[in-house]
């Protein structure tokens, strides 16, 4: 296949319009793609403005009011959206970044910017708000709207049916990989920046320096209840993590990835690859030159390709086939009529979301793993599944233990609100393999106990000191309804 070939098999006609002539840019709208290298939807945009003899322009539009607009989120998107900003003036592609404070929607703005472009290019992702919002866009907008795939490393349309299992999905896209993780796909612009004017109207055109995030998000009437965490959505903070963690980490990996109480157990590379900060493409390329130079063993490379690959790349594939992915309609039938066959099954304990929310429970392993959702922004992948299976027994109805799961991993989860978020909380919800017996409570979805969790070296001593961190006072909502609304 030629580059062309990759990047059109990586993109999708929103709107039947082609792209219009005699206008003045390209405008590609980036909102979960913060990368000015190694992003196939600013090569796309490139491209068509190389061919069009037009230069692109880049927007990233911030909002106030997606799902879970917090200080934590704001800080982390903000912080790659100067970095994406720094990156593109590198390159000679003019940016425009607009926050919001009062006033106007994110496809409204972007919707006035497209009114000059031949054509606009989004990146494409199959949940969440950005999903809805760029199908809003092209709801309204008249021209050529294109979505493009920038999030998995091979094309989540190279598989044009619904592979069904891991099993099958990992036979599918091993053979791929080489081709779309190898080549080459950057374009270089050849028309001089655009430098006429652009307005992206209402409150938010926004001059930003890395001094004055907090200020602005001050302003932004967003959460401020959540804490920033421990991550930078910076990309020189996650090249510098990927190269620590293709060095100290990877080459224990297998044995390390399931010990919480170790401080380098896994990457930590997700709230990056989340906010599209780096791209799946140039992680694995870092760790296949590691292999090759003998940094890495293959068994480590095969389990973590097998996690950043197969997993992650599975979770996106199903997504784009089931519009409720992440709603407890979307779930298995089986899974949803044994849990509400157990529906009626007492409880010895229900919790409120206060107690969930600030890891108030009787149970240790649950309230540490829970506090490094509130408080860290992150969670280790084997204290995620006890994390989750706990929840089922702890709401009396499994819908709203579903919906509990999802707005807690959502809300708090530097990396939640992803295609991965969802696969996994199914999973947890009994997607996968029916248990081995029927459980009071879980029916045919497996339970999980933490007994071998705590065998790890380290773990009760690490789990005690976690669950005892205070929480400050985050804002808790009043009742589920809307929740239920979003994930029921
Ligand atoms: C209940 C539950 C909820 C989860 N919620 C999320 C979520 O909101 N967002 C998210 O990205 N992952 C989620 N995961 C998957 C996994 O826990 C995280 O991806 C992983 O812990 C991130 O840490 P890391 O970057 O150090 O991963 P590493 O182990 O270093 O793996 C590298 C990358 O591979 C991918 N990956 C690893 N494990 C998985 C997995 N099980 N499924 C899919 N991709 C994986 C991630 O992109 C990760 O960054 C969840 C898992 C469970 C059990």
């Amino acid at each position: 296949m030629t580059v062309h070939e990759i990047l059109k098999l990586r993109t999708r006609a929103l709107t039947p319009a082609p792209p219009a002539r005699d206008r003045p840019y390209v405008l590609c709208w980036l909102m979960q793609a913060l990368r000015a290298r190694e992003n196939p939807a600013l090569d796309v945009a490139i491209l068509l403005g190389n061919a069009e003899g037009i230069p692109v322009v880049v927007v990233h539009a911030l909002e106030n009011r997606y799902p879970y607009a917090s200080h934590r989120l704001h800080r982390f998107i903000l912080e790659a959206s100067l970095d994406l900003e720094a990156g593109l003036k590198e390159r000679d592609i003019r940016f425009v970044r607009w926050v919001r404070r009062s006033g106007e929607s994110e496809v409204d703005v972007v919707a006035r910017l497209a009114e000059d472009a031949a054509a606009v290019i989004v990146d494409d992702v199959p949940t969440f708000v950005t999903r809805e919002y760029a199908d809003a866009l092209a709801k309204r907008f008249s021209g050529a709207v294109w979505g493009v795939d920038a999030c998995c490393g091979v094309p989540m349309r190279a598989f044009p049916e619904d592979l069904g299992t891991t099993k099958k999905y990992r036979a599918a896209h091993q053979p791929l990989r080489d081709l779309h993780l190898t080549t080459d796909l950057e374009q270089t612009p050849r028309y001089p920046m655009y430098d006429g004017p652009l307005d992206p109207g209402g409150s938010g055109a926004a001059e930003l320096t890395a001094d004055g995030i907090d200020a602005l998000i001050g302003e932004c009437g967003v959460d401020m209840s959540v804490p920033t965490a421990g991550f930078s959505g910076g990309r020189s903070a996650a090249l510098e993590r990927l190269d620590y963690a293709v060095r100290e980490v990877l080459p224990r990996y297998k044995w390390t990835r399931n010990n919480p109480a170790l401080t380098d157990d896994s990457s930590h590379l997700s709230p990056w690859l989340h906010f599209g900060v780096l791209s799946p493409r140039e992680v694995a390329a870092a760790v296949r030159e590691a292999e090759e130079a003998g940094r890495v063993h293959p068994a480590a490379r095969y389990k973590f390709f097998d996690e950043l690959l197969t997993w992650r790349e599975y979770f996106h594939h199903r997504c784009r086939f089931n519009p409720d992915y992440s709603r407890w309609a979307g779930l298995p039938e089986a899974a949803r009529a044994t849990l509400l066959a157990h529906a009626g099954d007492s409880r010895p304990r229900v919790y409120g979301l206060e107690a969930l929310i600030r890891g108030e429970t009787d149970d240790e392993t649950w309230n540490a793993a829970q506090k490094a959702f509130a408080l860290d922004g992150w969670m280790n992948n084997n204290l995620r599944m006890y994390w989750v299976k706990q929840l089922i027994k702890w709401r009396p109805d499994p819908r709203e233990a579903f919906a509990v799961a999802c707005y807690l991993n959502d809300r708090f989860s530097l990396d939640g609100r992803d295609a991965s978020t969802y696969g996994n909380l199914r999973w947890g919800f009994g997607e996968d393999k029916r248990g081995y017996r029927e459980l009071p409570v879980y029916g045919w979805v497996s339970g999980r106990g933490d007994a071998a969790l705590r065998r790890r070296e380290g773990v009760p001593e690490w789990l005690a000191e976690q669950a005892a961190r205070p929480v400050p006072d985050i804002a808790v909502p009043t009742d589920l309804d809307d929740l239920l609304l979003r994930y029921g």
